[in-house]
């Protein structure tokens, strides 16, 4: 184990340092992968204890795994909660969340620019089973009071949102919800817990799609849930167990190791996006850009109120719409064609038909997804390689 005390620790070195450091049983300085489904009982007595909790320790993999718990304890850290909980992937995490604190007549009060994956959740999956989500504008807090209902059990936020990075009052939203007894949970996804803490702010839970900064290099996919140690502890031992959407031993591993760089890949993605930001906002052929960094995003100033920095995912619509879009991104050579977000490696993509496909048309409009809207993940690649390869494929454009 770590002989040093985290709690003193800045960020940086929790990034490196808060798996624990050492394994106790070999003294491996990489936490182990420990890839076994089951665990040895040292005798019958041992292994009714851990099942009633007078004794800790593991007993199958999908309820815990010590390479998980590595995952898990340095994410509760870095948010700054008590405890965590990995999944599968994001869409495991929000969705095992949403179950654990909504049933059959019950109420979600959600901001309506979320991940495509979230919104089709919402609005397709959770009626079946009798949940219904009112989709709200997040850029006035009272939008959420207003829509509140006596069958309403949580609200939901995603911010900055994805792909406009439309932001929502953490602070603000979270008194209102504090007023009417109600759960705060945010998708924290975009910023990771080094440029917001939403739990400071007054979140009660955090989800992520682990899958994007977190784990930073586009090779897993991977979710995580992060709040108060007694919900942590109801998500895993009856909604994790009964919905087993858990994540795999060399998964978890694979986000230690992301982890360990989080802090200067984030400090690179930022510095990146501002250069290609800036860059894009001054070109003739670019319309409108979208980023939470630049003065002129309308809602700078609760970016700086909220954020300590504004990310790596910048959007913008080009004057010539999304023919022109499609054209650039068929023409770059650096950034690559692909959905996803938050790898080392630049990636380019169109909300409106890919990862936002599951909106309606009328939806895009309503949320501010233009249909010329293109997203870039800027990745930690040179950002004057970048800024070539954007404006060598913008000259191809009319
Ligand atoms: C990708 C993403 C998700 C879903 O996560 P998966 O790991 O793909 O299941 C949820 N929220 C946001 C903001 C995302 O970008």
């Amino acid at each position: 184990m770590s002989k040093m005390n985290l709690k003193n620790v800045s960020f940086d070195t929790l990034c490196v340092h808060g798996s624990g450091g050492y394994d106790p049983a070999t003294g491996a300085v990489g936490i182990p992968i420990y890839q076994s489904s089951t665990f040895a009982f040292k005798n019958a007595k041992h292994g009714a204890d851990i099942f009633t909790g007078e004794q800790e320790g593991y007993v199958y993999t999908r309820i815990g795994n010590p390479t998980q718990a590595a995952f898990e304890k340095e994410m509760a850290f870095l948010e700054g909660g008590e405890a965590a909980l990995a999944f599968g992937s994001g869409m495991a995490a929000i969705s095992t969340v949403v179950l654990s604190l909504c049933k059959s007549g019950d109420h979600i009060v959600s901001s309506n620019a979320l991940y495509g994956g979230t919104h089709s959740l919402f609005v397709h999956t959770l009626p079946k089973w009798g949940i219904t989500v009112s989709e709200i504008d997040q850029v006035d807090p009272a939008n959420f009071e207003k829509a509140i209902t006596p069958a309403t059990k949580m609200i939901y936020i995603e911010t900055p949102a994805n792909p406009t990075l439309v932001l929502a009052d953490i602070r603000e939203v979270a008194k209102i919800a504090r007023k009417h007894q109600l759960p705060v949970v945010i998708d924290n996804t975009f910023s990771t817990p080094y440029f917001q803490r939403p739990l400071q702010l007054g979140a009660d839970i955090v989800v992520h799609s682990a899958t994007k900064y977190i784990g930073g290099h586009g090779d897993t996919v991977a979710g995580v849930v992060i709040g108060k140690k007694e919900f942590i502890d109801v998500l895993r031992g009856e909604f994790l167990r009964d919905l087993g959407g858990i994540i795999s031993p060399l998964n978890a591993w694979l986000l230690v190791r992301g982890l360990k760089t989080l802090a200067v890949r984030m400090r690179r993605h930022e510095q990146n996006a501002l250069q290609v930001a800036k860059f894009l906002q001054f070109h003739p052929k670019v319309e409108t850009v979208f980023y939470p960094g630049l003065s002129t995003h309308p809602q700078h100033d609760i970016a700086k109120k909220q954020m300590s920095g504004f990310g790596g995912m910048v959007s913008f619509v080009l004057k010539g719409g999304r023919k022109a879009g499609e054209k650039l991104m068929n023409s770059v050579q650096v950034f690559t064609l692909a959905v996803s977000l938050g790898d080392v490696d630049s990636l380019i993509e169109h909300p409106a038909s890919m990862t936002h496909s599951t909106y309606s048309p009328e939806d895009l409009i309503t949320v501010g997804i233009d249909e010329g809207l293109v997203r870039l993940s800027v990745g930690i690649e040179d950002a004057n390689d970048l800024i070539q390869d954007l404006t060598q494929a913008l000259k191809g454009i009319n």
